[in-house]
């Protein structure tokens, strides 16, 4: 059986521990390949490996650096169909929904291309009499990626792109579910003129992110992930005092008000709810019907789900693939078993493809889900949509406040006021106006609030420039006779 190595000074390794994590084609249910877990050694070897690489390419000069991401552009851009495909085969999304996780990666390479003119700094000149001041922004060193199974193609680029062109280098250690992508990726950069040693993979799993976080030679983390292990890999990463930016997940509502186009909302839920079979950390997975809008609502929903295509990749006409694994499928399932006064409206387990040996699941819909049921609490991360249903805007908005997470959410309404007040109101990182996957373009940053990001910064855009720098300011004067004098007072400016 085929293993996917690590990616050690500019090479293919393969793994030593002989502790082999199983790769499913999620399509067919059997295994395709393994990743042999990286031990301590080899984690230890792939940071040691990034820091001698980091003097040199630290001292690279911003063109330089700029141009290996300039290239690095160009080959994503000409390999786009074959890295789409390793994402359908081993995350098991359609090729269409990795083709677009994989132009949406590109964007924050291109993005990290403009770097020189990102790492600008400030000057003040004569801040005194001969005095001039002026910011810096300078790498960290060596920094490590820790990524999540829903996109292992585009989480890494949010990542990467950002931290190397800054001058750092880099270890991603990729999820263990879908690892293969790094590897082509690692190969690209190598292909662009990345220096070996810049950017390393290590596979593996919990055993390789604590050797990371414990690291003394690794100044900054950056995690994507679900928050139980975002909030302790944040613990444990800031008590060793490095920088660390952990995002979790999420329980992504839309609301949609009495004045909302029914049609155009209904498109809208099933689009966002179980477009990649429900397991993106933007997915709407809980619709908030506000006054008589439910019952139409639900009613086109349910048509819709009726004409979703669900099938492996391999299949050019499916829209919806399976879940990641056996283990998630069969949780994902359970939940249409909850009690309470829920109403399923579609249960996606009696869809002929839910019994086959894939880990398919069809779409469920969940109508009068309460707010004590593991259904609205839980984050499912599957293609299972719940509607609550409440009296008025305030309900809604309270409930979206109330809730633990605040990754995105969304409104749907015609009404211009209400959507302005609703984006003024709700306690939450990313929304939507009549969009219901507000993912920020690269050149806006992506978090979440509350229990879906631990952290100052958030990803990608600015602040994954500000994320993967730190600056220096620097307070000078040239000799002067005219000026210089003993003064045992503290600096004065004026
Ligand atoms: P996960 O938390 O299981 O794994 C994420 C990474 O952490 C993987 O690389 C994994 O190997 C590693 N890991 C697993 N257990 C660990 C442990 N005990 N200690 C240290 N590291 C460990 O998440 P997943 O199932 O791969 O991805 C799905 C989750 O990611 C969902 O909760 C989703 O909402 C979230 N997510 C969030 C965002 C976001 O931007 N907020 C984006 C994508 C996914």
């Amino acid at each position: 059986m085929r293993e996917i190595k690590h990616w050690l000074d500019g090479a293919a390794v393969e793994g030593t521990s002989g502790r082999r994590l199983p790769v499913w084609d999620p399509a067919t249910g059997e295994q395709q390949a393994y990743v042999v877990a990286a031990t301590k050694a080899e984690t230890d070897r792939a940071v040691a490996s990034a820091l001698k690489a980091f003097p040199a390419w630290r001292a690279a000069s911003l063109s330089r650096r700029a141009e290996v991401m300039f290239r690095f552009r160009e080959l994503v851009d000409a390999n786009r169909k074959e890295i789409a495909a390793l994402v359908s085969a081993e995350h098991g999304k359609t090729v269409a929904d990795a083709a677009g996780e994989v132009a949406r990666g590109l964007e924050n390479v291109e993005f990290a291309t403009g770097a020189p003119h990102l790492l600008k700094g400030g000057y003040s000149e004569q801040a005194s009499n001969g005095v001039d001041v002026y910011s810096i922004r300078q790498p960290l060193g060596v920094v490590a990626g820790i990524t999540p199974f829903n996109f292992p193609a585009m989480v890494p680029m949010w990542m990467f792109a950002n931290a190397l062109v800054c001058g750092n280098t880099f270890v991603l250690k990729p999820s263990e579910k879908d690892p293969s992508v790094s590897l082509l990726l690692a190969d690209l950069l190598r292909q662009a003129g990345l220096p070996d040693g810049v950017f390393n993979v290590v596979q593996g799993d919990r055993e390789a992110v604590e050797t990371l976080l414990a690291h003394p030679d690794v100044q900054a983390l950056s995690f994507v992930g679900s928050t139980p292990i975002a909030k302790a890999v944040y613990e444990a990463g800031t008590r060793a005092g490095k920088r660390v930016q952990a995002l979790g997940g999420a329980k992504n509502h839309m609301v949609v008000l009495p004045d909302a186009d029914v049609n155009s909302a209904a498109d809208a839920a099933v689009s966002a709810g179980y477009g990649s079979a429900g397991e993106r950390c933007m997915a709407i997975s809980v619709v908030v019907a506000v006054g008589a809008v439910a019952d139409p609502l639900v009613h086109a929903i349910s048509e819709r789900i009726g004409r979703i295509a669900v099938g492996p990749a391999s299949d050019p006409a499916a829209e919806m693939g399976p879940l990641i694994t056996r283990e998630h499928r069969d949780k994902v399932a359970g939940y249409l078993s909850e009690p309470g006064t829920a109403e399923v409206v579609v249960d996606g387990r009696d869809a002929p493809v839910s019994n086959g040996p894939g880990f398919f699941l069809g779409a469920s819909l969940v109508d009068k889900v309460s707010t004590d049921s593991p259904l609205y609490t839980d984050e499912i991360f599957g293609p299972v949509l719940s509607v609550v249903r409440v009296d008025s805007y305030d309900e809604a908005l309270k409930l979206v406040n109330d809730n633990e997470y605040g990754n995105g959410t969304a409104i749907f309404t015609r009404d211009g006021g209400a959507a302005r007040q609703f984006q003024y109101d709700v306690v939450c990182g990313m929304v939507g106006v009549n969009v219901p996957v507000p993912v920020p373009v690269a050149y806006y940053s992506f978090g979440g609030w509350k229990s879906s990001l631990f952290g100052d910064l958030h990803m990608y855009g600015p602040e994954g420039i500000q994320f993967y720098t730190r600056s220096k300011v620097v307070t000078s004067r040239w000799p002067d006779p005219a000026t210089s004098e003993v003064d045992l007072g503290f600096p004065k400016v004026r």
